[in-house]
């Protein structure tokens, strides 16, 4: 019997290692995601905002396009395990789709957050939410190795 129960007792205890791991993110100041304005194509950048506050939290995907010479910034947020669903696009401080102003907690979350990016003020950020990256570049999306470019979820290509 009690064999057993050391043995439920180490699955429970392993299994809770392993999802700590599997989630793993990494905190970065804020100021990182100003490169996430950066005028380049890309993928998506993945991050996570969490509230201070609340505790809640949401992860997006940002991604950047050129077309008729404009360039866009387009949000996804996820809604299960990687599985993102596209909120709309970032312009005038708000997330538009289909030239209407989106209204859920998420898009009005990420649209603050994008807001005080691009007003280059990073004290709000600091004081009311943590950003996480997922161990990808913020800019192109690519895996990150070096001990600098995890610290700041920007590769070295990318930061200079
Ligand atoms: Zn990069």
């Amino acid at each position: 019997m009690k064999i057993w129960r050391h043995f439920f007792i180490n699955i429970f205890f392993l299994f809770n290692i392993y999802s700590y791991l599997y989630n793993m993110k990494t905190i970065i100041k804020p100021e990182n995601l100003r490169f996430l304005f950066r005028e380049k194509n890309n993928n998506g950048a993945e991050f996570t905002v969490k509230s201070l506050k609340t505790n809640k939290d949401y992860t997006f995907k940002i991604s950047r396009s050129l077309w008729n010479e404009k360039w866009y910034t387009h949000v996804k947020v996820e809604q299960g395990y990687q599985d993102y669903k596209r909120l709309g696009t970032f312009a005038d401080g708000q997330i538009t789709d289909k030239k209407q102003v989106v209204d859920t907690p998420a898009a009005k979350a990420i649209a603050w957050v994008l807001r005080q990016i691009s007003g280059g003020d990073y004290s709000k950020l600091n004081n009311n939410v943590e950003i996480m990256h997922t161990g990808a570049c913020l800019v192109c999306g690519k895996k990150l190795t070096d001990a600098e470019s995890i610290e700041h979820g920007i590769g070295p290509v990318c930061r200079s």
